[in-house]
């Protein structure tokens, strides 16, 4: 098969498609890869990396939609790109449909076959492709959350660990899936005081025998979370209820309680966020100052880590890129029930009902 990865041209998007290593990986399997110039830049693999790899450095975007079997990405793919899909055409990266028609109905003009990610499913009904990013934001909530409690980030001036004779900062999670048991192995190994938050049994006693002593687990109610955070130093957002707005578990009153130069970091602001006086914000400006408390609200977390979320991506994503390859996509999701879940449009049609639902489509 040819494989194509274009550039990405979504503001402030560093991640790429494949990376050298996969390229490399495909090639062995007898395919051909095309890769824009200049399209792993960001996460620091300039093209002689790729040609080292086995692929063809193409010049522009257009060429690589012209001649590809497979187009390879990471963002949901702009107009532009769009326009460039032709039918039968394999696009392979997320796409999170449900809130965008316009993109819906050019992937369904296109005549397109379009895979998204974040609906590829595996054997316990978790979304593995989703997993990784979940995993960086965790894990990056608390390093940013260090950051800003430092007198320079606009926080109290704690450092996260103490030190002998100084206690260490109080940081609460709420929230113990994915992006809290990430958040929460961070500030454990930073020796933080930690108390993870949630509301069910099964995660509770996961992380609890996970953790052991090391950090408190705690049924979410809004009694307990009032209490926890007046004397919290960082509060990271980490609730999902899938398919659902974030509930706001924080309220504005809530949060004048927080401790001046507190920080919370509100990882679920993609989905609203949890804390009422949460807004998005960006990398170029990451924070901004409610009642004193350091909100850190960005929504794409891992754009900030490109090389490390790109591996990530790459490590969930390449597996199911290479039996596309093999198989041709359909007898590829006939083997595979997980893979055609991920099949949100298919030559002219929305093939993916929770998208039809929310935009009003048939499938
Ligand atoms: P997850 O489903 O793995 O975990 C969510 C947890 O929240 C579950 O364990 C659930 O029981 C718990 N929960 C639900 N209601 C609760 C409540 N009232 N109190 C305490 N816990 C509650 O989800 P995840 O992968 O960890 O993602 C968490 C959020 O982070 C999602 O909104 C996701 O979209 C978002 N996210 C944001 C970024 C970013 O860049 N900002 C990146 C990745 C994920």
């Amino acid at each position: 098969m040819l494989i194509g990865v274009p550039k990405e041209i979504k503001v402030h998007e560093y991640r790429v498609g494949l990376t050298p290593e996969s390229v490399a990986e495909l090639v062995l399997d007898g395919h051909q890869i095309i890769v824009e110039t200049g399209a792993g830049v960001g996460i620091g693999a300039d093209d002689a990396q790729y040609a080292a790899s086995g692929a063809e450095i193409v010049a522009d975007a257009k060429t690589v939609f012209a001649r590809a079997d497979m187009i390879v990405k990471v963002k949901e793919p702009q107009a532009v790109e769009c326009a460039m899909l032709r039918p039968g055409q394999i696009l392979y990266t997320y796409l999170h449909l449900a809130p965008d028609p316009e993109q819906t109905k050019a992937l369904i003009k296109s005549g397109a076959v379009c895979i998204a990610y974040e609906t590829v499913t595996d054997a316990y009904g978790d979304l593995p492709l989703l997993t990784p990013m979940s995993q960086v934001a965790g894990r990056l909530a608390t390093q940013v959350g260090a950051t800003a409690l430092q007198k320079v980030g606009g926080g109290r001036g704690v450092l996260m660990g103490g030190v002998p004779g100084v206690a260490p900062a109080k940081v609460v999670v709420i929230g113990g899936g994915d992006v809290g048991f990430n958040a929460a192995q961070m500030a454990v190994g930073m020796q933080a005081d930690v108390t993870i938050l949630d509301r069910n049994n099964i995660v509770m006693e996961r992380l609890n025998y996970h953790f052991e002593n090391r950090a408190k687990v705690v049924r979410s109610t809004p009694a307990v979370l009032a209490e926890l955070i007046k004397t919290a130093d960082l509060v990271i957002g980490a609730v999902l209820i899938p398919g659902a707005a974030a509930p706001k578990l924080i309220t504005r009153e809530m949060l004048s309680t927080m401790m001046d130069g507190s920080v919370i970091v509100d990882v679920a602001i993609d989905q609203g966020g949890c804390f009422e006086t949460s807004k998005p914000t960006t990398h170029a400006d990451p924070t901004y100052v409610v009642d004193g408390v350091v909100h850190y609200c960005v929504a794409n977390m891992p754009g900030a880590v490109a090389r490390t979320s790109t591996y990530a991506l790459n490590a969930a994503t390449l597996g199911h890129a290479k039996k596309i390859a093999k198989l041709g996509w359909k007898e590829a999701m006939r083997e595979d029930a997980h893979l055609l879940d991920g099949l949100n449009v298919c030559e002219g049609q929305l093939t993916y009902a929770a998208v039809g639902e929310a935009l009003g489509i048939d499938t």
